[in-house]
């Protein structure tokens, strides 16, 4: 038998399964243990330190920790990790003093960050304290990228955005707001001791149906469509909307269209209920909307007349399971099912 490897911190997460589980390996245990205690401020820090956006997170994460918890192996749920984590956020009161303070030496190296989303703001964060100059671009005014501008609000008030931003650019970080970055070769020209490109992936997946393009008018991409929410470009929608995908974009799609005036709203999932990638109480907040989900179906066409777009065409659809890997097997021809048609 090897000996055990400390040499690294990985063994230290690993007994953790939990905080190993996390993608920050934030040490969930002792941030419980802080809120048993009532020390919901610190609690907050020892997220802070890992995740450094803990509120967002608290109402966001996709909480790979909670499949990880022990306590599921002698209770039906997991401790509600990610829960906790807005808990300790919503209750922290005022923790100026927590936080670093903004450096008055500077080491005379500037930084330049493209993108204002988290990625970005996480490298500022550990690079002004320790004095760097940073400096965040951004084509959007204010920062946050994604987090700010293609999660409705309704689940991330925009408060908390401007408070968790607000703590890392009170750092010391420069934010240029309003500016995009169209040539790293221009950028490069300006001496920056260093470019750290955060961009994200603020483009969501289209599909190449036939009618797609003719009936473009009314069909909206998922991050795009709730960008346009924010910028206030798009403030309602029609009565009927179909939502294709199971995923949390999805949901956030088809609980925004509620709230535009989606009156008969259905989201269409090619996989089993049980197998959407949406969370579970994600799932149960967008039915409790009125949102009805279809499973095991596969759009194949979208149909129009003259480009106004009438419906989408479905394929029934089974899924079948070998070694672990799905193949969707065709369950019945294709046919427009009533529901979705206009
Ligand atoms: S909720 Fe997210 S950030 Fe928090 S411990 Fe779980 S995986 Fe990590």
């Amino acid at each position: 038998m090897k000996p055990t490897d400390i040499s690294t911190p990985d063994h230290f997460h690993r007994v953790v399964d939990c905080q190993w589980a996390c993608p920050a390996h934030t040490p969930v245990p002792q941030y419980i243990g802080l809120i048993a205690e009532g020390r919901y401020a610190e609690a907050y820090m020892v997220n802070w330190e890992a995740n450094v956006f803990p509120g967002i997170l608290g109402r966001t994460c996709d909480r790979p920790c909670e499949p990880a918890c022990r306590r599921a192996r002698v209770e039906k749920e997991p401790v509600a990790i990610c829960r906790l984590k807005r808990v300790a956020a919503d209750h922290k009161g005022d923790i100026a003093g927590y936080l670093p303070e903004r450096t008055t030496k500077t080491n005379d190296k500037r930084i330049a960050l493209v993108g204002g989303g988290p990625a970005s703001l996480t490298v500022a964060r550990d690079l002004a304290p320790l004095g760097y100059q940073c400096t965040i671009f951004d084509g959007d005014p204010k920062a946050g990228g994604m987090m700010r501008t293609r999660i409705p609000h309704f689940r991330v008030p925009e408060h908390v955005i401007d408070e968790e931003t607000g703590y890392v650019l009170d750092l010391g970080v420069a934010f240029r707001g309003g500016t995009r970055i169209d040539s790293m070769k221009t950028l490069l020209a300006e001496g920056w001791d260093a470019v750290f490109v955060g961009a994200g992936a603020p483009h969501g997946q289209d599909l190449a149906l036939p009618g797609r393009n003719e009936a473009h008018a009314n069909i909206h991409i998922g991050v795009e469509w709730l960008a346009s929410i924010w910028f206030k470009h798009v403030t309602r929608i029609g009565k009927r909307v179909v939502v294709i995908g199971g995923g949390n974009t999805a949901i956030d799609c088809a609980r925004s269209a509620r709230r535009l005036g989606g009156e008969d709203v259905r989201m269409v999932v090619r996989s089993r209920f049980g197998d959407m990638k949406a969370l579970a109480w994600e799932k149960d907040d967008v039915q409790r909307e009125g949102v009805v989900i279809c499973n095991d179906l596969v759009p194949r066409e979208i149909t129009h007349d003259n480009g106004r777009l009438t419906g989408v065409n479905f394929e029934p659809v089974t899924s079948v399971f070998e070694n672990g890997k799905r193949t969707l097997v065709s369950a019945g021809p294709c046919n427009i099912s009533p529901a979705m048609t206009w």
